[in-house]
C-alpha cells in the first residue's frame, strides 16, 4: 500500500512536471494570434497591401515599430499617378494631399540655363507625409486589418506551413503568408536571405526650414536642378507658404552629397531662389542611402511564404528618387499574388509569380532613362519638347 502510494506520488509529480514543461514551452512557441497574412511595416507599401487584402475578407495583421502618425524622411511630394492608383484599390484619397503643383522650373547645375516644362494637368501633389501615411493606415484598419503599432519584429521564423514573427518583447504572431514592407535598408529582409541593399551608391541629403520666417509662395513651386555632377545627380527644391526644402540625390560618395547640398543651398540663396538661408541645415544634414531602382538587380523578391515589397525591395524610381508611388504599386501587385497564394494548394508556386508580375509592369518605370543624361542636358534647355519629356521622365517615369 505504502509502496503503491509512493509510486502514485512520483507519477503525479512526473505528470505535473511534464505539464509545467508543456505550458512553459507553449509560451515561447505558440503564437498569440494567427492570421492569413502578416505585414511588417505600415508605410505606404504595407498599409496599402493590408487594405487590399483585408477588404477582400482576409485576416490581416499590420505591424509597425513606430507610433502612428510617424514622421519619416521625405521631400513631401507624390506624382499624379498616386490618386488614380489609390482609387483603383478603393481608397478615396482627395483629402490626403495638400496641394497640386504645376509651377516647375528645371535649372542647369550652374543656373545659367532654365526651362519651364508644360503639363496638361498637375504632375504631382505636395503631401504632409506623416498625415498621408497615417491616413493609409486608417484605411487598412477600416477595411478590417488588425493594426499593431509599437511592435518591432526582431525575428522571423519561416516554418513548414507558416511564418512566426517574434517581437522584441517576445510576443509571437503566426501567419500563413508574410509581406515584408519594412522600408529602406531592412535588416529583417537580410535575416531571411534577401540580399543586402546597402551597397547602392546614391545618397539623399536634405536641408529644410519651416515657420513664419520662410515666406514662401502661396502657390507651390518646385525646381529641379539637373546634372549636379555633370550626370545623373540632381537637386529638388520645394517651396510653399511657410515651408522650404532642398534635397540632393547624389550618385557617388556620401561626403560629396553633403558638399553638393551645401553648394546648392548657397547658390539658391545667392540667386534669391529660396526665401531663407539653409546653410546651417545643409551643414548638419546626414545623407541617407537610397535604394533607387535596386529592385531591378535583385534575383528574387520571393522566399518561403514571403514577398518583399516597397522600398525594402528596392522599389524606388531611379530618375526622381520617388518611392511612395512605386511602394504602393508593388503593394497592389503583391496583394493580388498573395490572394492567389491563399486560395492555392501550392502557395509557394503562386508566390513566385510576383517576380514576373512586378517586372512586367514596373521595371521600365523604375530604371534610369536609356539615354545618357549628359547628352540630353543641353537639349532640355534649348528645346521645349525635350524639357517636357524630361519632366515626364521625372514625375511619371516615362522613358525620354
Ligand atoms: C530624404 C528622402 C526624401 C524622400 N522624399 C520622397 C518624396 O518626396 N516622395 C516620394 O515619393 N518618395 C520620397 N522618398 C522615398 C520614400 O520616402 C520611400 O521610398 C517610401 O517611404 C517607401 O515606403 P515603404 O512603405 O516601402 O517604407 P517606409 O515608408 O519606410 O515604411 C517602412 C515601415 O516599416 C517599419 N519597420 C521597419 N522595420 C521594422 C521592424 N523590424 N518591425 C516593425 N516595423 C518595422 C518602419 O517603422 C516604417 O514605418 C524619400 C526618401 C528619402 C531618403
Amino acid at each position: 500500500m505504502v509502496l503503491a502510494g509512493r509510486v502514485r506520488g512520483v507519477t503525479g509529480w512526473a505528470f505535473r512536471l511534464v505539464g509545467y514543461w508543456v505550458l512553459a514551452s507553449a509560451r515561447f512557441t505558440m503564437s498569440d494570434e494567427t492570421y492569413d497574412v502578416a505585414i511588417i511595416g505600415a508605410g505606404p507599401a504595407g498599409a496599402v497591401a493590408a487594405h487590399c487584402l483585408a477588404k477582400n475578407g482576409h485576416r490581416v495583421l499590420l505591424l509597425d515599430r513606430a507610433v502612428f502618425p510617424r514622421s519619416t524622411a521625405c521631400s513631401g511630394w507624390v506624382s499624379a499617378h498616386v490618386p488614380a492608383m489609390l482609387k483603383d484599390v478603393g481608397i478615396e484619397s482627395a483629402k490626403m494631399f495638400d496641394q497640386p503643383f504645376s509651377d516647375v522650373v528645371i535649372h542647369s547645375a550652374d543656373f545659367s540655363k532654365a526651362a519651364k516644362p508644360t503639363f496638361e494637368s498637375p504632375p504631382g501633389y505636395l503631401v504632409d507625409r506623416a498625415a498621408f501615411d497615417g491616413a493609409l493606415v486608417k484605411c487598412a484598419v477600416a477595411s478590417g486589418a488588425a493594426f499593431q503599432p509599437e511592435t518591432e519584429i526582431a525575428r522571423i521564423h519561416l516554418g513548414e506551413s507558416s511564418a512566426t514573427l517574434t517581437s522584441r518583447e517576445g510576443r509571437a504572431f503566426e501567419s500563413r503568408l508574410l509581406a515584408l514592407a519594412s522600408g529602406r535598408m531592412s535588416p529583417l529582409a537580410e535575416s531571411i536571405g534577401f540580399p543586402s541593399l546597402s551597397g547602392g551608391s546614391r545618397w539623399v541629403a536634405t536641408a529644410s526650414a519651416e515657420g513664419k520666417q520662410v515666406k514662401g509662395p502661396k502657390v507651390p513651386r518646385v525646381a529641379i536642378v539637373l546634372g549636379l555632377d555633370g550626370a545623373s545627380s540632381f537637386g529638388f527644391v520645394r517651396l510653399y507658404k511657410d515651408h522650404v526644402s532642398v534635397d540632393v540625390a547624389w550618385d557617388g560618395d556620401k561626403a560629396d552629397a553633403t558638399r553638393a547640398l551645401i553648394g546648392l543651398c548657397k547658390a539658391l540663396t545667392g540667386r534669391k531662389l529660396i526665401p531663407v538661408d539653409l546653410l546651417d541645415s545643409a551643414v548638419k544634414a546626414e545623407p541617407m542611402r537610397s535604394t533607387a531602382a535596386a529592385a531591378i538587380d535583385m534575383d528574387t523578391h520571393v522566399c518561403k511564404h514571403t514577398l518583399l515589397i516597397g522600398e525594402a525591395g528596392g522599389f524606388v524610381s531611379a530618375v526622381s528618387n520617388e518611392g511612395i508611388y512605386p511602394a504602393i504599386w508593388s503593394a497592389t501587385i503583391a496583394a493580388e499574388v498573395l490572394e492567389d497564394a491563399l486560395s492555392s494548394q501550392h502557395s509557394q508556386d503562386a508566390l513566385i509569380a510576383f517576380n514576373s508580375a512586378w517586372r512586367m509592369k514596373m521595371a521600365e518605370h523604375l530604371r534610369s532613362p536609356h539615354t545618357d543624361v549628359r547628352f540630353l542636358l543641353p537639349l532640355v534647355f534649348s528645346n521645349q519638347p525635350m524639357a517636357n519629356r524630361m519632366a515626364a521622365a521625372f514625375f511619371f517615369g516615362d522613358n525620354i
